[in-house]
């Protein structure tokens, strides 16, 4: 590690000393690490989706589930509808393979990168994160915080993603030995509090007598390439609703959203375009429409009220009445929790 890196880790190691933000997952600066259960769990929660919105489902998960035994054992059902709302259902899935390939070896998750890098739904970046956290690893740990740290830093012209090897590198020379764990985290929280991607604070920033960005201009890096229109598809979700209860299914084991408890839909998760038939021919209402963002796409969801009555023929059909007063632990995915509200906000008058 060269003089210029080590006074800007040695700086930003003691800027995070006392201001490091305290989470459910977190070790305070200098203390054993925390138990890797909780860093690899929130790790993954933590992929696409913002510190705010994990801390309570993090808090859940782990009174339910307090140990990666616990959550091996647990009904893969019951995961899914408590990770429900949380997006990215791919993550839930390989959260339970991954606790079980645990358990089946020793109970014990593994130290290095390269064994954690083995285990269902570990990454590159999730590996290094636990390997330094959890571990006291060297590991080079880049998440998006960190990215824009290392890009202003050097002031790395090249737009994302092609830059992504320059600013891996240049974390890496900045890492240390000892006290990866904190190192990264301080990275992160510098780019969550201080370097922010909107109006970074160059004024409070410990590293500013080192960075090339500072000031006006800091939030031109790191540099994107233009990004491509995001397609819009069409769906139509279908509301049948019966003495306070309402029509759910079980989405099939594969494809998008695989598993969750959900409306009936036309299939539009399997196809770019087009109709299907509704679940069962009838009288159906158009109700509005909602949208939903997936990671490739948006999503126009129109939704659709069955005002028949042939209720005998629902009960040769795959599903389950279920109560609306309790449709919050029915686990619906974000999707069908806003066409429900939809339905609901309709029924209401509002
Ligand atoms: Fe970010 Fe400004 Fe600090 Fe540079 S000086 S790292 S741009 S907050």
């Amino acid at each position: 590690m060269d003089a210029s890196a080590q006074r800007i880790a040695g700086d930003l190691l003691a800027w995070y000393g006392t201001n490091a933000r305290a989470l459910p997952w977190r070790s305070p600066p200098g203390m054993p690490p925390p138990d890797p259960y909780r860093v690899w769990l929130s790790e993954v929660m933590l992929q696409q989706t913002t510190v705010a919105a994990v801390v309570p489902y993090f808090e859940a998960f782990t009174r339910r589930w307090p140990s990666v035994a616990a959550l091996a054992g647990a009904d893969e059902a019951e995961v899914m509808a408590a990770w429900a709302g949380l997006g990215y259902y791919a993550r839930a899935r390989n959260l339970i393979a991954c606790a079980r390939a645990v358990t089946a070896r020793d109970g014990r998750f593994p130290d290095s990168e390269g064994e954690l890098r083995q285990l269902p739904g570990l990454g590159a970046y999730t590996a290094a994160a636990v390997a330094a956290i959890a571990f006291g690893r060297r590991a080079v740990v880049v998440d998006a915080n960190v990215e824009r740290v290392a890009a202003r830093l050097f002031a790395i012209a090249e737009p994302l993603p092609g830059a992504k090897r320059e600013i891996r590198a240049a974390v890496d020379r900045l890492t240390p030995d000892a006290g990866a764990g904190d190192f990264a985290q301080a990275m992160m929280d510098l780019g969550a509090t201080v370097c922010t991607a909107r109006a970074p604070s160059c004024h409070a920033c410990p590293l500013a007598a080192h960075c090339q960005a500072r000031g006006a201009g800091a939030e031109r890096f790191p540099a994107k390439a233009p990004k491509k229109a995001r397609p819009l598809r069409q769906g139509r979700a279908y509301w049948v609703e019966r003495d306070g209860t309402v029509w759910l299914i079980r989405r099939p084991g594969r494809g998008m959203l695989a598993g969750m408890r959900a409306l009936p839909d036309d299939g539009w998760s399997a196809r770019a375009d087009g109709d299907a038939a509704p679940p069962m021919p009838g009288e159906w209402a158009a109700q509005g429409t909602v949208r939903h963002s997936f990671s490739h796409f948006d999503l126009d969801l129109q939704l659709m009220l069955y005002s028949g009555s042939d209720w005998a023929r629902f009960a040769a059909l795959p599903g389950e009445w279920w109560s609306l007063d309790d449709l919050g632990a029915a686990g619906l995915p974000t999707l069908f929790a806003k066409a429900a509200r939809l339905a609901r906000k309709n029924s209401s008058g509002e």
